[in-house]
């Protein structure tokens, strides 16, 4: 049967996200036309990224850098059109030819061209989870009106997805006889470390995750479970439940990528190797399954599945982010952008690990709560917090 060709963004190409979705589309060239692929820094990977798939544009965050991709466009010969700056990242997610857009930003910056993505009916792929915990409702009624899909590529929320039935409505966990949602992570590299020598944590240990390899940010998130915070949030959102309704535990061998218990006693889980390529490849062409270019699981190499419940003490970044889900949006939306200021701050070595909760917590506790709904008010609640979460990392600084 011959196949209908889909043509796909994707956003935050040079990362790791983009990577893996790259090399999938590149898998089955004939299913594929990649139309534009972004990045914010790499220029010479993203053009030759745009050699190796064909890509028609290349999109450059920053202005300063359309120099040096012009001159690597003609070492290489790349044909793509290079556009920079953020209208040209909405216009690649919105344009009327592309049918899949791969949301694979790091953090706040992806907002804008994930909802442009929503408002054009495509079919998001999400992994830029930050999108969702700042936006939540917004993007998610955004991509209704507007007849948009969103497919998680998040493991933990692919995972889920294809844990629940077919038929599963939006929010009514009860009607598909479902009793929680068990939300898998690893724990991270500090599973195990002794919490008194947690201040000493430096960026190379903190970026080193046991399971999977990811991005910087992603990578740091993992290791104080923020990551699994913001999953917390990002799976209410996605499947409309409260967080109540959602069991959060530990599994340090991530072969498991999470579970749904319905009220029969079964449980149902998705198993993989821990290789993002597995998710991307199940949204790319969902509900058709295709080659991913993944190991079969090998079930006698694996020597137990190990099961514990994430303590407080080791991660109290995860337990205020259930916090500030109790609390709604504008919570929400501040704690990511705190998390945003915090992580950045500890990657340029300029507070320690353990700062990165004091400048999340404290940031909650100073923000004024408001209505955060639209686009407007969300900004502004980030902008907000941000500038909160920056003083207080120069209070950290100044020993106060
Ligand atoms: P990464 O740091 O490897 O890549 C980020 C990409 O975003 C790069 O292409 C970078 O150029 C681009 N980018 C960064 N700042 C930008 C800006 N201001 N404007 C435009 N583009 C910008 O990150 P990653 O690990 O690929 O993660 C991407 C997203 O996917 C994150 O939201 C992360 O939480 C999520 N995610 C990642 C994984 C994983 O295994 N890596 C798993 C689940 C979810
Ligand atoms: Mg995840």
């Amino acid at each position: 049967m011959e196949q209908l060709v889909q043509t796909i963004t994707v956003l935050g190409a040079t990362g790791s996200i983009g990577k893996s979705t790259l090399d999938v589309v590149s898998r089955h060239s004939e299913r594929f036309r990649v139309f534009a692929i972004t990045g914010c820094s790499q220029v010479k990977l993203l053009m030759q990224q745009a050699k190796a798939c064909g890509s028609r544009y290349v999109v450059l965050a920053k202005e300063e850098d359309y120099a040096e991709a012009k001159a690597i466009a003609s070492d290489l010969n790349v044909d793509a059109e290079i556009l920079c700056g953020q209208d040209a990242l909405e216009s690649v997610s919105s344009a009327p030819e592309v049918d899949i857009v791969m949301a694979a930003i790091v953090g706040a910056a992806g907002l804008k061209p994930t909802l442009a993505a929503a408002k054009a009916g495509k079919k998001i792929l999400l992994a830029n989870k930050e999108s969702l915990v700042m936006s939540g409702q917004l993007l998610i009624d955004i991509a209704n009106q507007n007849n948009a899909t969103i497919l998680p590529i998040d493991s933990e929320h692919n995972a889920i997805f294809q844990c629940l039935p077919h038929d599963y409505q939006y929010g009514n966990l009860s009607d598909s006889g479902i009793s929680s949602i068990l939300l898998t992570g690893s724990g991270g590299p500090f599973r195990e470390r002794d919490l008194t020598s947690f201040s000493l944590i430096s960026v190379e240990q903190a970026c080193d995750h046991p399971n999977w390899s990811m991005g910087q940010k992603i990578s740091v998130d993992s290791a104080t479970m923020m990551n699994k915070g913001l999953e917390f949030i990002e799976a209410c959102r996605l499947f409309g439940v409260q967080g109540a309704d959602i069991e959060i535990v530990l599994h340090p061998q991530s072969i498991i990528h999470s579970m749904v218990r319905y009220i029969d006693g079964s449980v149902i889980a998705q198993m993989g190797n821990p290789d993002m390529r597995t998710p991307i490849a199940h949204g790319l062409t969902f509900p058709e399954r295709i080659q991913a270019g993944v190991e079969p699981l090998d079930f006698m190499s694996l020597s137990a599945f190990t099961f514990s419940k994430p303590c407080k003490a080791r991660y109290p970044n995860l337990y205020l982010a259930i916090e500030a889900e109790r609390e709604g949006q504008s919570a929400t939306t501040a704690l990511n952008a705190a998390n945003e200021i915090a992580v950045e701050a500890f990657l340029n070595k300029r507070i320690g690990f353990t700062e990165i909760e004091k400048i999340n917590k404290e940031t909650l506790h100073r923000i004024e709560p408001s209505e955060v709904y639209s686009l407007e008010s969300v900004l502004e609640q980030d902008n907000g917090a941000r500038m909160i979460a920056r003083k207080i990392v120069e209070e950290i600084q100044q020993g106060v």
